[in-house]
C-alpha cells in the first residue's frame, strides 16, 4: 500500500504546520516531568473505588447520568464557598473543561488570551476551536500586575482570557486583584485555572471568592495533582449557573463515563485521604528550591508542586545527563530552563543527588 502523508489528508489549513501536545512518556524509574502526584492513591481508598465502580458495571448496559448530579453536589461540597451543584461542571480532566469554555465562546473569528509563558495547552485548544490564540507577556519573575495584566486585556479584547494561578511552568501565584482587574478589562469570558491550588500556601485566597457577581469568571480546578488521580482523567470548574448551560451546547452526550463517575465520587468521600500527601509533596518542592540555590541555579517562587529554575547553560544536555541518570524533568522550552515536579522524598533525593552530579550551572 502507499503511504500518505498528513499533506495528502484534506486536513484544516489552520492545522497544518502544527505540533500535538507531546511531553515525552518515557519509562524511567524517577519520572518528574508531568506534574503528577508521584504518591499512590491510600489503598483504602482504591479498594473503596473498586467497589463502587464494580456497583456502577452493574448498569454499564445504561447510558450514565448525563448531568452527573451526585458527582457534580460532591465537587460544590468539597469547594465549599456555599458553591451549589448548578455552579458545578466537569469533564475528562480539566483540560476537556477548558475545552467545553473554547467551544462555546471561542471558535473562529474570536482569540483567547494568556500571559506566555504558561500553560502549553491553551493554545493548542484554543486553536483547535479555530480561535487565534494571542500571547502576551509577564514581568520580572514572571509576576503579573493588576494594571499591566487589565492594560493588555484591554489592548485585545479576547473572548477568552486565561489565568493561570500558580502558573505552569513557573510557579507563579497570582493576586486577586489581577483576577479583578482583567475581569473588568474584558467583556469576555475570564478562566482562573487553579490546576495546583492546593499546593498553594493554606492563607492563600481561591478566585473561588470572586464569583459572586461575575458572571463571566470561571475557576477551574482538577483531580489530576493534589488529588493524584491524573489517570482517571477528572477535571471540574465552578461559575454562574448560565455560563454552565452553554457548556451543555457542546459537550458530547455523556461525555462522562458512569465509571469515571463512579471512581471520582468515591475519592472525593476521602478527601482528607486522598490529600493527605500535599503537605509532604509542598516539603520536597521547598527542599528542591533549596538545594538548587545550593548548587548554583535560579529557582522561581513556586506555589505549585514543582519548581521552575533558570540558570541552566544548556537545557538540552542537562536533561539528557538526568536522563541517563533515570530522572525524567521538563525542557519546557524557554532558554535556560528547566521544570521539575516534587516526588515523594525518595525521589526528590534521587533527583537532587543525580543534579549534584551533573555539570555545574552557569
Ligand atoms: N491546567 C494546568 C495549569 C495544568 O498544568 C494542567 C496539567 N498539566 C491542566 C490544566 C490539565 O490537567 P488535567 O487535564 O489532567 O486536569
Amino acid at each position: 500500500m502507499e503511504s500518505v502523508n498528513l499533506d495528502d489528508l484534506p486536513l484544516r489549513d489552520d492545522l497544518r504546520g502544527r505540533t500535538p501536545y507531546g511531553a515525552p512518556q518515557a519509562p524511567l524509574p524517577i519520572a518528574l516531568n508531568v506534574n503528577e502526584n508521584t504518591h499512590p492513591v491510600p489503598q483504602e481508598v482504591a479498594d473503596d473505588i473498586v467497589d463502587q465502580i464494580a456497583i456502577s458495571l452493574r448498569e454499564i448496559n445504561r447510558y450514565p447520568d448525563r448531568e452527573f448530579s451526585a458527582l457534580r453536589q460532591a465537587f460544590a461540597d468539597y469547594l465549599g464557598h456555599d458553591l451549589t451543584a448548578d455552579q458545578i461542571w466537569a469533564a475528562n480532566g480539566s483540560s476537556e473543561v477548558l475545552q467545553h469554555i473554547l467551544q462555546a465562546f471561542g471558535g473562529p473569528g474570536r482569540r483567547a488570551f494568556g500571559f506566555a509563558p504558561t500553560y502549553s495547552m491553551y493554545p493548542l485548544l484554543t486553536n483547535g476551536t479555530g480561535a487565534e490564540w494571542v500571547a502576551g507577556t509577564r514581568g520580572a519573575d514572571f509576576t503579573l500586575t493588576a494594571e499591566d495584566a487589565a492594560v493588555q486585556v484591554r489592548d485585545v479584547q479576547p473572548a477568552v482570557t486565561f489565568l493561570c494561578t500558580p502558573n505552569n511552568p513557573t510557579g507563579t501565584p497570582l493576586g486577586l486583584d489581577v483576577v479583578e482587574a482583567v475581569y473588568e478589562a474584558t467583556d469576555g469570558i475570564v478562566i482562573v485555572d487553579e490546576a495546583y491550588f492546593e499546593f498553594a500556601p493554606r492563607e492563600a485566597r481561591s478566585a473561588l471568592t470572586l464569583l459572586p457577581g461575575r458572571p463571566r469568571l470561571v475557576v477551574s480546578r482538577t483531580m489530576s495533582k493534589a488529588f493524584a488521580f491524573a489517570g482517571a482523567r477528572v477535571g471540574y470548574l465552578a461559575a454562574d449557573p448560565v455560563l454552565i448551560d452553554a457548556l451543555r451546547l457542546v459537550r458530547l452526550p455523556y461525555h462522562l463515563s458512569a465509571l469515571t463517575q463512579a471512581a471520582a465520587l468515591a475519592a472525593l468521600r476521602h478527601a482528607p485521604a486522598m490529600l493527605r500527601m500535599v503537605d509532604d509533596i509542598v516539603a520536597q518542592r521547598d527542599r528542591i528550591s533549596a538545594t538548587l540555590e545550593a548548587l548554583g541555579y535560579r529557582p522561581y517562587e513556586s506555589w505549585s508542586n514543582f519548581v521552575l529554575f533558570g540558570g541552566v547553560a544548556d537545557p538540552r544536555a542537562t536533561w539528557q545527563a538526568l536522563y541517563d541518570r533515570g530522572v525524567l524533568v521538563r525542557d519546557v522550552g524557554l532558554p535556560g530552563f528547566l521544570r521539575v515536579s516534587a516526588g515523594t522524598e525518595d525521589e526528590t533525593t534521587a533527583l537532587l543527588e543525580a543534579l549534584a552530579s551533573v555539570e555545574s550551572p552557569v
